[in-house]
């Protein structure tokens, strides 16, 4: 027998660990959240690659099926699909973050967002939702699901009148995001929520914009939160991913259709969201002080005609924000003294900041909303959607705010040259 034979690794025995409290910061928990001990005592989280597991014998299997029967998330598995070590960390880890009961990792923010949706409405069932949300939320909210005979009311944001009257017997759901893009508006969540349990209503937010750094939807009474962990959380501009967090029992049945449906997600881009995740709080300490800056700035600078950010008192929803927000995020949009030609060159004259949509890492990017997420509307189909031909949206990264500052200073010349 060879010396690799005879010498099995064994494992210790599990034991209870001290994990951080769920009073830790933040910041504590984006390192430690969630964390267990692993067979090879790693400090880092092993990246199983496997399509399947295996079972020692036949009573192990049964042991397995057991535990699944009596309702407890087992911690092995069965099929790569129904779930994974390395991602399960991640789960753990964003649900302590968020503060809540469980967190379901899948391929993609849309994802999150589809699998979620398709789960809590039954066909003739209805949702109200925000305007000034993601553009493919939006559609598969009021184009895809209208084919499951599931309708939707599309709601200003911030009128909390108009929101409740929107409300039909048959509706099941509020879905809306804070901060929204391109504007950040701010929906008051306490207010929300009181409207929808008042209707015995599920509350969805998508939160992607601020982080659980900066805003927790749980602790102002919502029940579930959904994130593009593609931005702040990954938080490199490296990968796609997506998640949901709230009450066990209703991610229980998401989970549940992501077997079914199978928008997985991969070993790999969860052991590279959980190296993401430690760097979050300096990550968007950072964004939020590039944000504030910047935000500034553009305000007093003679070629801006409007800017929107949260953290400034003009903003239509500071009050809000200031009263429900740890910070205001990195994400700044304005409109500048020019019609869509100047605009695009004044991005054009940009060189720290890429032409590039999304946000949420290191590198600041720009985008001219026209140009790149509306390009195929007219002007006139743009301005319904109250995309303007001036408006550019500047996702701030993490460089220094001087370099960036003096960057936009210099590109912002460009107009008054050309009046
Ligand atoms: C990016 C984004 C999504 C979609 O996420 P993906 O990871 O790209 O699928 C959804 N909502 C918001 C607010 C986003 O910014």
């Amino acid at each position: 027998m060879s010396t690799l034979e005879t010498e099995p690794i064994t494992l210790t025995e599990r034991r209870e660990v001290s994990h951080p409290c769920a009073q830790s910061g933040p910041s504590t928990l984006s390192v430690h959240g969630g964390r267990q001990p692993n067979p090879y005592h790693s400090l880092c989280e092993p990246i199983v690659q496997t399509a399947t597991y295996t079972f020692i014998d036949t009573e192990d299997l049964c042991y397995f099926k057991d535990q699944s029967l009596w309702g407890e998330v087992p911690d092995r598995y069965e099929y790569a699909r129904y779930g994974n070590p390395t991602i399960r960390s991640v789960e753990r880890r964003l649900a302590t973050l968020e503060a809540a009961e469980e967190a379901v990792l899948f391929s993609s923010g849309m994802a999150a967002i589809t699998t979620t949706l398709l789960t809590l409405l039954p066909t003739g069932t209805h949702l109200v939702i925000t305007e000034d949300a993601y553009r493919q939320t939006r559609q598969f909210c009021t184009q895809f699901l209208k084919r499951l005979g599931i309708t939707c009311t599309v709601v200003p944001i911030g009128d909390y009148s108009a929101l409740e009257e929107a409300i039909r017997p048959e509706t099941r759901l509020i879905f809306s995001e804070t901060p929204t893009n391109p504007y950040l508006r701010v929906v008051d969540l306490e207010r929300l929520a009181e409207i929808a349990h008042r209707h015995g209503l599920i509350t969805v937010i998508d939160t992607t914009l601020a982080s659980p750094l900066n805003l927790r939807p749980l602790e102002w009474g919502i029940d579930l939160v959904v994130h593009s962990a593609t931005k702040y959380l990954a938080g490199h501009n490296d990968l796609l991913a997506g998640v949901v967090a709230g009450k066990a029992e209703c991610i229980a049945p998401v989970r549940e259709n992501l077997g079914m449906m199978g928008a997985t997600a991969d070993p790999h881009n969860a052991a590279w969201l959980l190296r993401g995740l430690k760097t979050l709080g300096v990550r968007i300490e950072r964004h939020n002080h590039n944000g504030q800056a910047v935000a500034e700035f553009l305000e007093r600078h003679p070629a801006v005609e409007c800017v929107w950010y949260p953290g400034l008192p003009s903003h239509p929803d500071h009050a809000v924000a200031a009263r429900q927000m740890r910070g205001f995020g990195g994400m700044v949009s304005f409109t500048v003294k020019g019609d869509l030609d100047a605009t695009s060159r004044f991005v054009d004259a940009l060189t720290i900041p890429q032409i590039a949509t999304s946000f949420g890492g290191a590198e600041t990017l720009v985008s001219q909303p026209a140009v790149m997420s509306y390009y195929e509307l007219s002007s006139e189909e743009r301005q319904a959607l109250g995309i303007r031909d001036n408006l550019v949206r500047l996702a701030l990264g993490i460089e220094d705010v001087a370099d960036l500052i003096a960057d936009l200073e210099q590109a912002l010349g460009v107009l008054k040259n050309n009046g």
